[in-house]
């Protein structure tokens, strides 16, 4: 259903991208080494890679959430044991047991897998596999670490594994891998760049139209039309439409309202001044010095200059603005309700 609100995981159920497959498919035929897969959240990442891998020998990680050792390798243990021929091809490999209720790994002590351990072992099952990790970016030292020099050594010895990432703060995601910093393993290596687009107006009013007439609900043009105008392509915000329309919601005033909620509760985690600025470029400033006015005369705060500049990259890299707009017009509105006090 394309209603549903969970990822999709299988091709029968993805809408359209279907150039975005046949780029992935290429990338894993070919058996090459390694792809990055970036987007804004809610573009429908996670749906595309996991029914991506739905047709392949693939390990989907997701690593948000994990913060230790036992995390990282938890993840991968359930990535694992989603399937099959994974677990096949897993079958007498020191550290791992795979049991009836899916795939153990022996991480610490004697008999011990390492990350990149595992990819070698993975490379032998005969067959290309395709490991991604989900949301990356979120990694910290030193477990970010070992998933990058895993991946390096994927990268140089081990063919039949192909290794994609993907996340959702495209400019964290590009830090992550190091593509300008030769400190990292992965600097230099080369790699397939694929950003998942927002759908078009006219894909996205199609993506509706499908969605009620999968279930038979019978919706106002002109309710679909201001729909697709309001959430601007992002196919998530489209499915949340949808949901809260099929469960009585019908006043499109209200689904914004209630999905602009949502957004503010992904924006408290942003520091004080970084709310700020997201509301001075809600509020309307274009460049640098109309973010400095807005902030100085509106909020009666200064910033010093260095300062106000890294706040706007680190947005930037947070993939929240980009040359001073919003990427996502749910998170504008959301913004415009940030309150500028509290600043520490
Ligand atoms: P992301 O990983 O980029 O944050 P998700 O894959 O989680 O995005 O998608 C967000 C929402 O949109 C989910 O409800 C998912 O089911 C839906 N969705 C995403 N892409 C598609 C698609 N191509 N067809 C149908 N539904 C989709
Ligand atoms: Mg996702």
């Amino acid at each position: 259903m394309l209603f549903d609100p969970r990822p999709k995981s299988s091709r029968d159920e993805l809408f359209d991208r279907e150039e975005e497959l046949k780029a992935l498919d290429r990338f894993a035929e070919r058996g090459d080494p390694l792809a990055i897969v970036l987007g804004i959240r809610r573009i429908g990442k996670t749906s595309l890679l996991k029914s991506f891998l739905s047709e392949w020998a693939g390990v989907y990680v997701d690593a948000r959430g994990v913060r230790t050792r036992a995390d990282l390798f938890r993840a991968i243990g359930e990535g694992l044991s989603a399937s099959r021929r994974v677990r096949m091809m897993l079958r007498g490999v020191r550290g791992v047991r795979v049991g009836p209720y899916g795939v153990e790994l022996k991480w610490r002590g004697p008999d011990s897998l390492s990350l990149a351990g595992l990819l070698h072992e993975l490379g032998r099952g005969g067959g290309q596999v395709v490991v991604v990790f989900d949301e990356v970016q979120s990694l910290r030292p030193p477990i970010s670490a070992e998933v990058r020099e895993a991946i390096a050594y994927a990268y140089d010895n081990v063919p039949a594994v192909s290794v994609i990432l993907s996340g959702s703060e495209v400019g964290l995601l590009r830090d992550f891998v190091g593509v300008g910093n030769p400190d990292s393993p992965l600097y230099g290596r080369y790699s397939l760049e694929l950003e998942v687009p927002r759908f078009s107006p006219g894909l996205s009013r199609e993506f509706l139209r499908e969605g009620f007439r999968e279930v038979g609900v019978d919706v106002p043009e002109a309710l679909i039309e201001e729909a697709v105008t309001v959430f601007d392509g992002i196919v998530g915000w489209l499915v949340y439409f949808g949901r809260s329309y099929l469960d009585g919601l019908r006043d499109l005033d209200r689904v914004v309202k209630a999905a602009v909620e949502t957004a503010l509760k992904e924006l408290t985690h942003l520091r004080p001044r970084e709310r700020l600025v997201l509301k001075a470029v809600a509020s309307g400033a274009r460049s640098w010095s109309e973010v400095r006015d807005y902030v100085e005369s509106v909020e009666g705060v200064t910033i010093p200059k260095a300062s106000l500049t890294r706040v706007i990259r680190k947005l930037e890299r947070l993939s929240i603005i980009k040359d001073y707009a919003f990427l996502d017009p749910i998170y504008e509105r959301a913004s415009r309700r940030l309150g500028g006090g509290d600043r520490a």
